[in-house]
């Protein structure tokens, strides 16, 4: 399955990597080389790291943590204190290197330092009071996500991951719902 960085915030992208939470979750992080991956795939992380089994077991943990700590502020309840002992350790880690050339940034470092840049993107979300941050709308999607648009009126955390399907969705509803009132000869179901 492919990644969605569509959050608006990588903390909140990784926390999204295990979609339907309630229900049955999927787990996207199932071995190390898939957060390789993910890391990659990331506009705001390094192109390249590698993940030893330890470090994978701190990156779930983390991620965990961050889902947690946004339920909390998406809740409006107090921060879980397990997932803020977790956050701040890998917040006080050491920061990936960046690089300015004509390319633009290039940012380097291994899992630790990515994790701790990971950690200080959701100190800075969960801190901000300003920070809108919501449900995707979708029943069973449980994606957390920042909404930045004007009015706050976003009501899913991807058009084509959510927004279109329930769309689809409601459009087949009204299509079945037409077909079996004209099948019953019922007029102007309008
Ligand atoms: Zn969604």
């Amino acid at each position: 399955m492919d990644f969605a960085f569509v959050s608006g915030n990588p903390a909140l992208d990784l926390a999204g990597t295990v979609t339907s939470r309630r229900d049955e979750p999927i787990e996207l992080l199932a071995v190390p080389a898939d957060l390789e991956r993910w890391v990659a795939e990331c506009d705001e992380l390094p192109d390249r790291v590698t993940a030893d089994s330890a470090a994978f077991e701190s990156a779930l943990s983390l991620r965990e943590a961050i889902y947690r700590l946004a339920c909390d502020r998406v809740l409006d309840r107090p921060f879980d204190p397990g997932g803020l002992e977790i956050v701040n350790n890998a917040a006080a880690g050491p920061m990936p290197a960046i690089e300015l050339s004509d390319a633009g940034l290039r940012m380097s470092g291994d899992l630790r330092a990515v994790l701790s840049q990971i950690a200080r993107s959701a100190v800075a979300v969960l801190a901000d009071p300003g920070a809108r941050l919501k449900e995707c709308g979708r029943t069973g999607c449980t994606r957390i996500y920042l909404d930045r648009s004007r009015g706050a009126r976003r009501t899913w955390c991807g058009m084509d991951e959510c927004g279109n399907r329930v769309k689809a969705a409601a459009y087949r509803a009204r299509r079945r719902a037409l077909a079996t009132a004209e099948g019953n000869g019922s007029e102007g179901t309008a």
